[in-house]
């Protein structure tokens, strides 16, 4: 009798095994661009699995717990993994799997079947797909990372500003699977609504139109909003995440408006032959600025750029030629403009540092980092606004801060009164191109939101003044 349990046992690990790799695993025959055919599939699978699991039920435990504080090691013991198992599987996460980065909400689950522990899956909070590791009889047998199934797709929001931004887009732009029912059943619902609105309301008012729209200022009851939404859709959970906003208009009530359209081509300036998205107005000029204003979300000055200071540390005085924004450990750091990673590594007083060469002789570092982005080296390009690392205290620092700096062919310069340059505009065939496309955009835009979008008004061309005689 025992024997036959343990054979049920080790067939039962297969078929979950199995299903599990079928689950999470997607053919070549599943295009993204047949979404109906993979989301049957998935249903039956689930069915499938449910099934097993329902057999196994009383054979199979599953413990969670939390990583607090970015400590991988207490978050795997509470699982029960201790000795030779508790070294080989933090050194496949962080090793093989190159998981480097841990952060307070992301989670780890254990699967024991019959007291033995079958698999291991780690959730980084701020990423879709998991880390899972197989063990046999004990011990670590296949690892992978498994990126969760999804496919795109567009969306478009019109709203009208009733009181503020965030109002608008809270009671129009959520996606069906968050306002559907018109009530948040669960706090997880509740906090990925809050979610989407605060991702969707930054990527409008931080970035897209942080230079044409002063959000304090110029907003007034009253004002329209076109927004074409690009979103992750995810059939396993039926989710919805915001992607990015492909296009936007914003119409003011006493006058005059301010767009965005997306152009997708490849930066002069990159040696990875990614290509890339990038919005700009009606005429083809750039909606961004060379540089952002600082490479934190948020964070209080904390030390300005000055030619002679008393250094907190060293204790003698001593020029600081950059700028210090205090903010939370693990804060993202962003490059403040497109360029090319040039050091990214440990440089004495400034702890872990990354530095970004940029057109036009200019030049950002930025120091004591907690730890880099992944998937980045020297000769990497970023983008304005990629993450390139987080916050820290490492070097010669007294509290978790960023330093940044800036130089202009070889010298220093405050970054705070450096006028910045616009980006580039789009010019000849790539403006041609920008241009057709542009009505394309518009004209599907306007047949998705059921009306004809406003387009600004035309001013009287020279040409036109220049047909009447001149005295
Ligand atoms: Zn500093």
């Amino acid at each position: 009798m025992l024997r036959n349990r343990r054979n049920w046992g080790a067939v039962a690990l297969i078929l979950t095994a199995t299903a599990v790799t079928l689950l999470f695993t997607r053919s070549d025959e599943d295009s993204v661009g047949v979404p109906w055919e993979f989301h049957r599939n998935s249903q039956m699978m689930e069915v499938c699995r449910t099934g097993i699991l329902t057999v196994m039920a009383d054979t199979i435990d599953t413990f969670t717990s939390t990583i607090g504080e970015g400590f991988l090691g207490g978050a795997v013991r509470d699982l029960g993994i201790s000795g030779g198992q508790y070294l080989a599987t933090c050194e496949i996460l962080m090793d093989s799997l190159g998981w480097t980065v841990q952060r307070s909400g992301d989670t780890l689950a254990a699967i024991y079947c019959r007291g033995e522990l079958s698999e291991l899956r780690a959730y980084p909070g701020n990423r879709r797909g998991f880390y899972r590791i197989a063990y046999n009889a004990g011990d670590p047998s296949m690892w992978e990372y498994v990126p969760q199934e999804r496919w795109i797709r567009q969306r478009a929001v019109s709203c009208e500003i009733s009181t503020t931004v965030w109002d608008a887009l809270w009671d129009t732009a959520l996606p069906g699977d968050l306002s559907g029912s018109g009530l948040l059943i669960s706090s997880r619902d509740s906090s990925r609504a809050v979610g989407y609105v605060s991702e969707l309301q930054h990527a409008l008012t931080d970035r897209l139109f942080v230079y044409d729209i002063d959000f304090y200022y110029d907003v007034k009851v009253g004002d329209k909003l076109w927004i074409l939404i690009e979103e992750n859709r995810y059939p396993l959970d039926g989710e919805t995440g915001f992607r990015r906003i492909l296009a936007a208009k914003y119409q003011f009530v006493h006058g005059g408006m301010a767009e965005a359209f997306p152009f997708f081509h490849r930066p002069d300036e990159a040696e990875s032959a990614e290509i890339i998205l990038d919005h700009y107005h009606r005429d083809g000029a750039s909606l961004r600025t060379m540089f952002l204003k600082m490479p934190v979300p948020f964070g209080r000055i904390s030390s300005g750029y000055s030619n002679a200071r008393m250094h907190p540390v060293l204790g003698y005085t001593r020029a600081h030629r950059g700028i210090d924004y205090a903010s939370p450990l693990g804060t993202e750091i962003y490059a403040v403009g497109d360029g090319t990673i040039t050091v990214r590594s440990w440089t004495g007083g400034y702890g872990n540092m990354v530095r970004i060469r940029h057109a036009n002789g200019y030049e950002t570092g930025y120091g004591h980092m907690n730890g880099y982005a992944s998937g980045q080296s020297v000769g990497s390009y970023v983008r304005q606004g990629e993450i390139i690392g987080y916050v820290g205290s490492t070097g010669l620092s007294t509290g978790p801060h960023v330093h940044f700096e800036m130089k202009r062919n070889g010298s220093y310069v405050n970054p705070a009164t450096e006028i910045m340059p616009p980006a580039d505009p789009l010019e000849g065939e790539e403006l041609d191109r920008f241009l057709a496309e542009m009505l394309v955009i518009e004209a599907q835009w306007s047949m998705l939101v059921g009306i004809d979008l406003p387009v600004p008004e035309v001013e009287i061309e020279p040409e036109v003044v220049a047909e009447e005689p001149v005295e």
